[in-house]
């Protein structure tokens, strides 16, 4: 796992997703604990209140709300994700 540093944080390198960071689903973690490209799975809610889960590196990639994006139906509380 990398490191992570006061420079190489999700809340420096991209504030604009630590915005969107779940303040309740992630437990003790925060933007502040994990690298931008980290590969954990987190809880994400966008500014409809949308919750969703994703890992930090695909949202660095660009990934979005799946329910904005209308990949999820907003009518499915409990997205499913392959195990
Ligand atoms: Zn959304």
């Amino acid at each position: 796992m990398a490191i992570v540093t006061p420079q190489d944080n999700l809340q420096v390198i991209s504030p604009h997703l630590a915005r969107e960071w779940h303040p309740s689903r992630n437990g003790n973690l925060t933007p502040r604990n994990v690298t931008s490209k980290s590969g954990m799975n987190v809880w994400w809610v966008c500014n409809k209140g949308h919750e969703w889960q994703n890992t930090v590196k695909n949202r660095n990639r660009g990934t979005g709300c799946p329910y904005c994006a209308g990949r999820i139906s907003v009518k499915a509380k409990v997205p499913k994700f392959k195990k």
